[in-house]
């Protein structure tokens, strides 16, 4: 059987070995419950890298000029494929990633919704359009539309290795780049699947979207080759890197990064609402989600309630593998550490410990944390300053909303964020104040599910957008065309122009703009 075809069958249930280069070494993905293998992928080296950006060099000149309908009617055929398999998708996601498969199932579903968005769209966001030429360019039409840059790589992370990647694969396809994808070295498998479903879904168009494999070299060297735009979803610790490593080849970077998100519940808080919103949005997924929950400020006067909400909900969670675990495992065990030492530092200082803590019971040895609630933790500690990444919520008693608003701006990250407040206005002005690219309102993480609306964050949760309009246009270039419908008498611009021509231009501009003081 030839590489090809071994892409073309690689199923859910046996991920297999990808690979169409002369590459040998290799590296397992183990599933974090288990430490089964889930498969075994290639470590691609420089080379390959380069051979699958010029394949899809190829395939992105073919890829553009079908057009949007032809681009539109082939990702509708992707996802479809997509839609189609979901469960065993969910389920691969599930061993590889370690999320429950209900929740392997949300996530697929917000990637399928935000394929149909970025195909439906493409054409009215971005296709040639006129633009009113003003004043001084009347005699001419002028143009805009924003073409596509070629080849566009992404690097992914595991936490969502469906969702989160296809943010930028969608969109970049959408707006008329091939894509070469390299997943998290945690879920490659996932990738490949991705990957693979493509080929199947859209045999004309496969080198399109191809993947590689490997840890960071591999994700370097993507910067290297170079691509047309590099979209980095990670950690800002590894983001720096990536910029670093892509200003050698002066390739432009999307920078999707951590954050330490805040909700805030003010006084007239729905609180039975807010408690169980914030416990979803702190230890679903095992808190390993960028825009999750880390940190609660509640005012006075609902902060006794709010935390007993809280502490009841809390105890009522059990992680696990089996089907009625409310998550999983922690996907990487180095990130254990990394939650032992936010708990302990806090605990040091004087944090109260609700549940969990820094005991054997709350960090089994099989790789779980338990759900960790503490109050009272300096605003200096790690687990109020640093990404924690784990199944942890921080509950701070603040006088109001304003000092909630405050605290809540006061770490180096602005992702997203949660304000819950039965004033419409009040908490609009609250969002709006929110040091973060992406609020919600008596709910928390719906603006990802909100294909229209731009995803991304401001300071250390980086810059530029996928989704929405504005994450069709991450993956363009603005293009501007003037057409000179008939001459002007005079033309300025020409060594010809009569003498006094920039004295009666002057006077006109006098004219028109003079009088605004
Ligand atoms: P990570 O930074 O360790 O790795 C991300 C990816 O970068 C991986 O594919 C990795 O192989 C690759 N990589 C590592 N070194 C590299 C290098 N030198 N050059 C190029 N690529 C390199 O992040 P992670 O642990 O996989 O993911 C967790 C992080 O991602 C968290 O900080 C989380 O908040 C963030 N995240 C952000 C978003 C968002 O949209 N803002 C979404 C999901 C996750």
């Amino acid at each position: 059987m030839s590489l090809a075809e071994q892409l073309d069958t690689v199923t859910g249930a046996a991920a297999g070995t990808v690979d169409r280069h002369a590459t040998t070494e290799t590296f397992e993905s183990t599933a974090p419950a288990s430490g089964a293998v889930v498969g075994v992928f290639p470590v691609h080296d420089e080379a390959a890298v380069g051979e699958t950006v010029t394949r899809a060099r190829a395939a992105a000149e073919r890829w553009a000029a079908l057009g949007f309908d032809g681009r539109k009617q082939r990702l509708s055929a992707y996802r479809g494929y997509l839609a189609r398999r979901m469960h065993e998708l969910a389920d691969l996601v599930h061993r590889e990633n370690g999320k429950p498969h209900a929740d392997a199932i949300l996530e697929i579903t917000l990637a399928v919704d935000h394929l149909a968005w970025a195909a439906g769209h493409a054409r009215k966001t971005l296709g040639p359009r006129r633009v009113s030429p003003g004043l001084l360019a009347a005699n001419h039409a002028a143009y805009l539309e924003y073409q596509p840059l070629g080849v566009v790589g992404v690097i992914g992370p595991w936490n969502y290795p469906v969702f989160t990647p296809m943010g930028s694969i969608a969109y970049a396809l959408a707006a008329g780049n091939a894509v070469v994808f390299k997943p998290s070295e945690h879920t490659p498998a996932v990738g490949a699947w991705l990957a693979a479903a493509w080929r199947a879904a859209v045999p004309d168009s496969a080198d399109a979207f191809q993947v590689v494999t490997g840890y960071g070299a591999t994700g370097a060297a993507l910067c290297r080759v170079p691509v047309d735009k590099l979209a980095f979803t990670g950690s800002a610790a590894t983001g720096k890197k990536v910029m670093a490593a892509c200003a050698e080849t002066l390739t432009p970077v999307l920078m999707e990064l951590g954050g330490k998100d805040a909700m805030i519940v003010d006084d007239d808080a729905d609180v039975a609402a807010a408690a169980d919103a914030a416990v979803w949005g702190a230890m679903s997924n095992g808190g390993q989600t960028c825009i999750g929950i880390e940190r609660v400020y509640a005012t006075e006067a609902v902060y006794d309630r709010f935390v007993d909400a809280v502490t009841t909900q809390v105890r009522s969670l059990r992680p696990g593998a089996d089907g009625e675990a409310t998550y999983g495992p922690m996907t990487m065990s180095s990130q254990i550490e990394v939650v032992r030492r936010h708990v302990a530092d806090a605990e040091a200082a004087g944090a109260r410990v609700v549940t969990g803590g820094t005991d054997a019971d709350a960090f089994p040895a099989e790789g779980y944390v338990a759900p960790t609630v503490l109050l009272d933790v300096p605003e200096t500690s790690a687990a109020v300053q640093e990404e924690t990444f784990g199944p942890t919520l921080t509950i701070t008693r603040v006088r109001d909303a304003e000092e909630a608003l405050q605290r809540a701006n006061a770490t180096s990250y602005g992702l997203a964020g949660a304000v819950f407040s039965a004033s419409k206005d009040k908490a609009m002005d609250l969002a709006r104040r929110m040091h973060s690219g992406m609020t919600s309102i008596n709910s928390v993480l719906t603006f990802a599910s909100v294909p229209a609306l731009p995803f991304g964050g401001v300071g250390d949760s980086g810059f530029g957008r996928i989704h929405g309009e504005d994450g069709l246009k991450e993956f363009t270039r603005a293009k501007a065309i003037t057409r000179q419908r008939v001459p002007l008498p005079v033309n300025l611009m020409s060594f010809g122009r009569p003498a006094n021509a920039a004295d009666a231009l002057a006077r006109v501009m006098g004219m028109v703009h003079g009088r605004h003081r």
